[in-house]
């Protein structure tokens, strides 16, 4: 659909996403790039992202979460390789066969079933075992090791698993990265095991985009970068660290923006209470803007009385509580604003902007997550 006709959507632009691309491949080289769209491509569109994805022959990987975002990715065209990194129930496993999906391996009944499942049709299947190396989230320790071994060498197409891979706690939060190099020293422990073991993987992978940007020693084979791809930091620490280690990116583009349009426009008087709660009181004669956006679709209620949106660049702060489906914004110092108007809820406008970083920082929460709440139901544009 044409922007012209919608009241709220999503612009994804196609030329960010390429130059994040071409800015990580600097880091990633000739290893293989792995893109996470999980949780809906963070907010994007997974539908649309991978779309784009697929018009660039350096990715040689997407990462999904969960099965219905593989199929997901199947469905809309992806036929290169996809791991998923969350859990698979057993009843499902079949479809890791027949849609060719690499699996995150951390549990050994699910394992076996698969391999039991890889016997049966005679079919190869790529696994990736997870190392738990200290942020205790999906992982196997090392004592587990030696069972999974075993269940690998009984069933010959599952063999070995292709790669082995881990995720690091503490990478993003901090400037002091003592602990992703105590997690790096026990990923590298734990894959010399599997040596021994005879099950030595093809390919090692650790890092997420602020490990990759920062860390030459977590890139192996393979790079899993998610929030960069669409142009925000892990965190400010990780741009400084960057910058502290004379790296040259200044910035990534975001490649969203979201969008909606003025659907009433109305005059009130001093002294007069906006929305609910009634946490709002004018002090002066007000014209006030509706917009038809709210929490449903992802803009958080902690952003009453707290944010502001733009109109022709201009800044127009949100007036008492954010409701379900609409919220309110001050226009009285933006001249001849007229009903059907743009308004910027994350994005540029004119000269100024407003990011993915300042709704974080207002709503008590980090840049992922403001982006990944954004509602899927929202129609996405994909702009050059
Ligand atoms: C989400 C995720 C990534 C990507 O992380 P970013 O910080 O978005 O780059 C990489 N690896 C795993 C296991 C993940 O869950």
């Amino acid at each position: 659909m044409k922007k012209e006709n919608l009241l709220h959507w999503i612009e994804l632009s196609e030329s960010a996403l390429s130059k994040n691309l071409r800015s990580l491949a600097t880091f990633a080289g000739k290893r293989m790039m792995a893109v996470s769209v999980k949780a809906n491509a963070y907010g994007h569109g997974l539908n649309e992202i991978v779309n784009m994805l697929n018009r660039n022959k350096r990715i040689d990987y997407v990462t999904v979460h969960s099965l219905d975002e593989a199929m997901e990715a199947r469905q809309a065209g992806w036929k290169r390789q996809i791991m998923v990194l969350g859990p698979i129930p057993t009843s499902q496993l079949r479809e890791v066969l027949t849609r060719n999906l690499e699996p995150t391996i951390f549990e050994l009944n699910i394992l076996r079933t698969l391999g039991r499942l890889t016997s049966k049709y005679k079919k190869h299947v790529r696994t990736h075992l997870k190392l738990e190396t200290g942020t205790n989230r999906q992982g196997l320790a090392e004592e587990e090791l030696s069972k999974f071994a075993k269940v690998y060498k009984t069933y010959p197409y599952l063999r070995k698993p292709y790669g082995a891979s881990t995720h690091f706690a503490n990478i993003e939060d901090t400037t002091n990265h003592e602990y992703a190099e105590y997690q790096l020293q026990n990923f590298n422990r734990l894959v010399k095991k599997l040596e021994t073991l005879k099950i030595k993987p093809e390919i090692r992978h650790t890092a997420s985009s602020a490990a990759a940007i920062l860390f030459d020693e977590t890139r192996f084979e393979m790079v899993r970068p998610g929030i960069s791809v669409y142009g925000h930091w892990p965190s400010k620490e990780t741009f400084l660290s960057h910058q502290q280690l004379g790296g040259k990116i200044s910035h990534f583009q975001p490649v969203l923006a979201w969008k909606t349009r003025i659907t009433q426009l109305k005059n009130i008087k001093a002294d007069e209470f906006i929305g609910y709660g009634c946490t709002y009181r004018t002090t002066k004669p007000t014209k006030l803007a509706i917009l038809p956006v709210g929490y449903y679709d992802g803009y958080s209620r902690s952003l009453s009385n707290t944010a502001y949106v733009l109109i022709r660049g201009r800044r127009a702060p949100v007036r008492g509580r954010i409701c379900m489906n609409l919220m309110m914004v001050d226009v009285t110092d933006i001249k001849g604003v007229k009903i059907f108007e743009e308004v910027t809820l994350i994005g540029h406008s004119k000269g100024d902007a407003v990011t993915a970083e300042q709704l974080a920082g207002w709503s008590g929460t980090i840049n992922y997550e403001v982006l990944a709440r954004i509602s899927p139901k929202i129609p996405r544009v994909i702009v050059k």
